[in-house]
């Protein structure tokens, strides 16, 4: 079944201005801001601008501009937070939780980019 995206969720009125948000880079197809509830330090999503519900949607369906766009702003976020790595930074996670199992609550696809702190184990080993 195809992917059908409601342009009332939060990230959508986030896009059209109707939202305020803490911007931290904006880009021809991409937009990254800060969490409102923030898990670590940092905490920025990073999300295209285009109607893809979540990860696998865009994967399949964006263009290569909207994906090599949001690839090359996750980058620079990451540069900007100071995360990187091989600039000094001390790494992050980036998740993309998608659909029930992955416990998605915006249906606009949203890759969280954390790091500040040591973020623990991947999942929790609970349910197996
Ligand atoms: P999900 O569980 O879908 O992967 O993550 C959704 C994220 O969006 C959560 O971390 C939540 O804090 C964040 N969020 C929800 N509403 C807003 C909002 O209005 N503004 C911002 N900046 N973040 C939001």
């Amino acid at each position: 079944m195809p992917y059908s995206y409601d342009d009332q969720n939060i990230f959508a009125k986030i896009l059209r201005g109707e939202i305020p948000n803490k911007t931290v880079l904006e880009t021809a197809h991409t937009l990254a801001f800060e969490d409102i509830q923030p898990q670590a330090p940092v905490h920025v999503l990073v999300i295209p601008k285009g109607p893809y519900v979540c990860y696998d949607h865009f994967a399949q369906e964006a263009s290569e501009a909207e994906i090599v766009d949001f690839t090359r702003a996750v980058g620079e976020v990451c540069r900007l937070t100071g995360v990187q790595p091989g600039e000094g930074g001390e790494g992050f996670r980036a998740i993309a939780n998608t659909g029930a199992h992955g416990v998605q609550e915006v249906p606009h696809f949203h890759l969280h980019i954390l790091g500040g702190r040591v973020l623990g184990r991947m999942v929790g080993r609970a349910q197996g």
